[in-house]
């Protein structure tokens, strides 16, 4: 587990900025919850953290060490996406593993991690399956459990629920929590969605224009919206 703290940053393609100087401190083994429109900046934000983008000013660190620069497989941060982004000609089993092999780890220790994260995720019957012969909330959770078994010391996770259907968004949600206190892992979640938000998170970040609007526990910024938009925001329809 580690802290997660975002000094400044700010986010520039070509001349124009997108990210305009946001400050977010994570503490260790939190679930912050990013939720704001679409085109706000929460993917870029999220894809600096893990070093998918570059940072044009400012600093993250993780555990008080500054990573902008850090190659994305030295970080110690799993991300899970939107898309799922699994290997369709690899088996459930292989692409639960590939990080793991990809970082040498011994072959019966990527066993014992592939088997006990397929437990909690209820895949022990589908490891040999591809990805297309599984339904949206399994292949969901194949990306889950690929970020599982690397043991990061933060969880980042872009709109992960997104593509799947109302009722099975419920039912992933309740997971996501179930293993949030299972697991403990520091994690920034984004996504579009304020139900989810308020479910999900320990704090919430309300983001606007490629700005922190407002940071805190959801019913404190439910009940005391700190700028017009986050009052919108919050309070219409999901
Ligand atoms: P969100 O995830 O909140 O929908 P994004 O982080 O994807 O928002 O995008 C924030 C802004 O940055 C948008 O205006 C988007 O068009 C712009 N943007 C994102 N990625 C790039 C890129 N690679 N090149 C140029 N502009 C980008
Ligand atoms: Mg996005």
């Amino acid at each position: 587990m580690a802290s997660l703290t975002l000094e400044n940053v700010r986010k520039s393609f070509g001349p124009t900025e997108v990210i305009h100087g946001v400050d977010i401190d994570v503490k260790d083994g939190e679930f912050i919850v990013i939720v704001g429109p679409s085109g706000c900046g929460k993917s870029t934000l999220l894809r600096m953290v893990a070093g998918l983008e570059t940072v044009t000013s400012g600093t993250v660190s993780i555990d008080g060490r500054v990573v902008n620069g850090v190659e994305p497989m030295d970080r110690d941060i799993a991300m899970v996406f939107q898309n799922y982004a699994l290997y369709p000609h690899m088996s459930v089993f292989d692409n639960m593993a590939y990080g793991l092999k990809i970082a040498k780890t011994p072959k019966p220790e990527i066993e014992a991690r592939v088997a006990q994260a397929a437990k909690m995720l209820q895949l022990e019957p589908y490891l040999q399956r591809r990805p297309r012969e599984l339904s949206g909330g399994q292949r969901q959770r194949v990306a889950m459990g690929r970020a599982i078994v690397r043991k990061p010391a933060v969880f980042l996770f872009d709109e992960p629920l997104s593509n799947l259907d109302a009722k099975l968004r419920v039912q992933m949600r309740l997971e996501i929590k179930t293993l949030q206190r299972d697991l403990g892992v520091t994690s920034l979640y984004v996504t579009h969605d304020q139900v989810e938000a308020m479910t999900l998170a320990d704090r919430m970040i309300v983001m606007n224009g490629g700005v922190a609007d407002q940071i805190g526990a959801p019913l404190e910024v439910y009940a005391n919206p700190q700028t017009a938009f986050v009052a919108g925001f919050i309070g219409s329809p999901p």
